[in-house]
């Protein structure tokens, strides 16, 4: 099959959040099923071209914008550590900014443009290399309009007759929503602007070009993809979803074992695997100093690795963080976002230097050390499609705390010290009291050191690798193919 893998973020190129990490790593799973897959993605001002040896593909093609025309150029470069080719669009609009989507909390103003070029330029790309994909795949709002422009061409251009599309959510709350006078620039007849269409309460959305003409759809849990068809996680999607519920599937996202392994890891201090459990506490260690914290071995130390976003559960964290520093234990926090949660962690690091540790920033080895030198992982998100926080901790032998949503009810089981079933410290009520009660009793378990060592034992054996999923995954792209050809 060949398989066309866009995404607005991509593992080690770019990176917000859990997206990039499955864009770098499940097309290489699929590649290894022997497809031919290729990975479509903006060439942002950091994606430096001499690192990533990029290669011109295509020089100067037009892209319509209304009335106007644009210029990009498309690059190709192998995808480190394979031979995938990626294709790297380079646009004035992603030529001139330092970040992805938005800087300081605000989108940049042109992200429509922006991103309404990157998915068209990919069909006029598309056939000068004359590469016809079987499957269009998707992901989140940027990639959406893809969706949109494939369901249109099926109609009369013969090249894309065949190709089916699969639009992957990763997270419903961001949508890509536009004023609808910039629907002009979309060179689409009007009927795509009403309400069946991209019309959204009188404006635009991105995403839903994705849920309303992806020939199927997916995210990245089970419980999630049931959760986006209500009211309470569907962030307003939640009917289009429902009507189209036979085509939502749920896929859970894998790791890179080649990455997230702590016996291989370069990143941390002294490299460990379940045989040689003892030496995680010399990660512990080091983790502790740089964080400047007392380096003590016996008090248990809470691991975060971050966006400091509301989604991530930082309210009831903020509620809770005084009790939580009168608690036997450390906690250490790595994450950037809301400037009001900046505040709050620099204030609680100044009252309590001795309990927490922070790095305010995006810091992938320290994220690794984070995971290697902590005894407990904290999630306590209001949703969460997949996080890839529990699945990571696991292997590092680091039990997660967890609130039960999306991903996190899937992986993650609330540990029963008297038949020693499950693998973590879950809560459901989402509140700030459940939540210290289910640090309370992972402290409580921590106590007994044969339990914990079992727990982390049967963790770091779980398999969350590609494999699986990614066979999945081909099963969707044929669901998907099943609808085109008939
Ligand atoms: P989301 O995509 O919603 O942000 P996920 O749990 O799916 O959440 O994925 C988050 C990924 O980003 C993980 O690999 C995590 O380690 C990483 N991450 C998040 N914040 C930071 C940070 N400040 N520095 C380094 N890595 C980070």
């Amino acid at each position: 099959m060949k398989i066309l893998f866009i995404s607005p973020e991509v593992v080690p190129f770019a990176k917000t959040g859990g997206l990039a990490d499955v864009a770098g790593t499940l097309p290489k799973a699929i590649r290894k099923l022997g497809h031919d897959i290729r990975i479509f993605m903006p060439r942002y001002k950091k994606v430096d071209p001499e690192k990533w040896g990029l290669k011109l593909a295509v020089q100067g093609m037009e892209v319509e914008l209304g009335a106007r025309k644009e210029t990009v150029d498309i690059y190709e470069a192998r995808l480190p550590g394979s031979d995938l080719i990626v294709y790297f669009v380079e646009s004035k609009h992603f030529a001139e900014r330092e970040e992805l989507y938005m800087v300081k909390g605000k989108d940049y103003p042109d992200n429509f443009e922006a991103f309404l070029v990157f998915c068209k330029a990919a069909i006029p790309f598309l056939k000068k290399i004359d590469w016809r994909p079987d499957i269009i795949h998707g992901s989140d709002w940027q990639s959406g309009t893809l969706i949109l422009y494939l369901h249109e061409l099926r109609k009369s251009d013969p090249f894309f007759k065949r190709t089916a599309s699969v639009f992957s959510v990763h997270n419903i709350a961001f949508q890509g929503i536009f004023p609808k006078e910039k629907f002009a620039l979309m060179n689409l007849p009007d009927t795509y602007l009403s309400e069946a269409g991209l019309g959204y309460w009188g404006k635009l959305s991105f995403i839903k070009a994705g849920f309303v003409y992806a020939d199927v759809i997916n995210s990245v849990s089970e419980t999630y993809s049931k959760e986006i068809q209500t009211k309470e996680y569907g962030y307003g999607m939640e009917e289009i979803l429902r009507k189209r519920s036979g085509d939502v599937y749920g896929i859970v996202n894998g790791l890179d074992y080649e990455l997230w392994n702590p016996a291989t890891d370069k990143n941390i201090i002294k490299r460990y695997s379940r045989m040689t459990l003892s030496l995680k506490l010399q990660n512990k260690l080091a983790l502790q100093k740089e964080m400047k914290l007392p380096a003590e071995k016996e008090i248990p130390l809470i691991g975060m690795v971050s966006r400091l976003d509301v989604q991530k559960g930082f309210d009831i964290l903020a509620e809770a963080i005084e009790e939580i520093m009168q608690l036997e234990c450390q906690l250490v926090i790595l994450g950037t976002g809301d400037p009001k949660y900046h505040e709050l962690l620099t204030d609680m690091k100044h009252k309590y230097s001795k309990h927490i540790g922070i790095k305010l920033g995006f810091d992938a080895p320290l994220a690794q050390r984070i995971y290697a030198g902590s005894d407990m992982f904290l999630m306590p998100s209001k949703y969460e499609p997949c996080g890839l926080g529990q699945l990571i901790s696991f292997k590092y032998g680091t039990i997660p705390v967890a609130r039960k949503t999306g991903g996190l009810a899937d992986t993650v089981h609330d540990f029963d010290a008297g038949t020693g079933e499950g693998n973590g410290f879950v809560f459901e009520e989402y509140s700030s009291t459940a939540l210290l009660d289910a640090i309370k009793r992972a402290i409580e378990v921590y106590k007994n050191k044969s339990a914990w060592k079992e727990l982390q034992e049967k963790v770091m054996e779980y398999d969350y690798s590609w494999d699986a999923s990614a066979k999945k995954y081909i099963s969707l792209y044929m669901k998907a193919l099943d609808k085109v050809i008939k």
